[in-house]
């Protein structure tokens, strides 16, 4: 069997002088256009390449949205049955682009735990593999592939914006700097007031469970992030930020405009930063804004937030 992975070197732009309110180019690494239209490509793809390598003739996901159609593409080019257990609260239109792939989709729980409970069960009576969304260590060697590529570009970056929802993507860039002796480069961390699971648990000094939910930027609503990212700020420089639902949504809108490309609030919260919090920015040259891009988008649906936030 092939291991190349099964994800897209994206290409990186550069934004124009003008784009950010912080009068710097961003570096946009537009990870929106891997096949499964998110990041969730590198990391959940390396980790059912694994599991398949090691034996796996089925693949169980519990997903919001993103990770399980990352899975059920890798699981078509890997040639396993594929299942994602969504929670309710998962639109129809992202459970059939799911299906659309081959995969099957189960429908369980109200919230993403409950969807995750019922997924390690199912692979457990089946003896499949199961894929965590954000935390495992595979994921993160697979998401920092990311900075490997922006690295092997040549081109110089001295921060790193990205979303948080468990912390998988977080993990992996921290991961990809490691590697490539990038240890010092700080990242910003950017969360959606309503999803701040990682902001409340820095300020309150232990790894809190938020009560519940209240962003429309669904990829961040990981009531908790892992463990191990809970643990990162002691090892590495993060700075943990947050920007509001219409901030998120301003950014998506604006970035749809300059770049012709659709992607969800969860990722307009990393492009958000430069606009939102500019002096934060001024102490770098060269921001890096990984646009982690998500499938629950559209153009009627970025119409209903602009009426509702702005
Ligand atoms: C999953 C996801 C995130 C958050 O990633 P984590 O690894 O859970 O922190 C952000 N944006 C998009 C589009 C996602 O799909």
């Amino acid at each position: 069997m092939s291991s190349s992975p099964l994800h897209l070197n994206t290409p990186l732009l550069r934004t124009a002088t003008d784009y950010s309110a912080n009068g710097k180019p961003l570096w946009l690494k537009l990870d929106a256009l891997q096949p499964s239209g998110s990041f969730k490509m590198r990391g959940v793809s390396r980790l059912c390449q694994h599991e398949v390598e090691n034996g796996a003739k089925e693949i169980f996901c519990a997903s919001g949205g993103n990770a399980g159609i990352a899975a059920a593409f890798a699981g078509r080019a890997l040639g396993v049955p594929v299942t994602i257990v969504v929670p309710e609260t998962t639109s129809a239109e992202v459970r059939q682009s799911i299906e659309a792939t081959g995969a099957s989709v189960l429908v369980h729980g109200s919230v993403f735990d409950e969807a995750n409970a019922y997924a390690i069960k199912l692979s457990e009576a089946r003896q499949a593999a199961y894929v965590h969304p954000f935390d495992h260590p595979l994921l993160w060697e697979g998401h920092g592939t990311l900075i490997d590529e922006v690295v092997a570009s040549g081109t110089r970056f001295d921060c790193v914006i990205v979303s948080v929802g468990g912390g998988g993507l977080l993990a992996g860039v921290v991961a990809g700097l490691k590697r490539n002796g990038l240890s010092h480069v700080p990242v910003i961390a950017v969360e959606t007031e309503g999803a701040a699971s990682f902001h409340e648990s820095l300020k309150a000094g232990e790894r809190i469970t938020l009560p519940g939910i209240t962003s429309i930027a669904n990829s961040l609503g990981a009531r908790q992030v892992a463990q191990h990212v809970f643990d990162l700020p002691k090892h590495h420089p993060i700075e943990s930020v947050t920007v509001s639902d219409a901030e998120a949504v301003a950014a998506c809108l604006k970035f749809a405009d300059a770049h012709r490309i659709l992607v969800e609030p969860a990722c307009g919260a990393a492009l958000a930063v430069a606009d939102v919090h500019p002096g934060l920015l001024s102490r770098f040259e060269n921001p890096l804004v990984e646009v982690c891009g998500g499938i629950g988008v559209s153009l009627d649906k970025l119409k209903v937030w602009k009426e509702r936030f702005l």
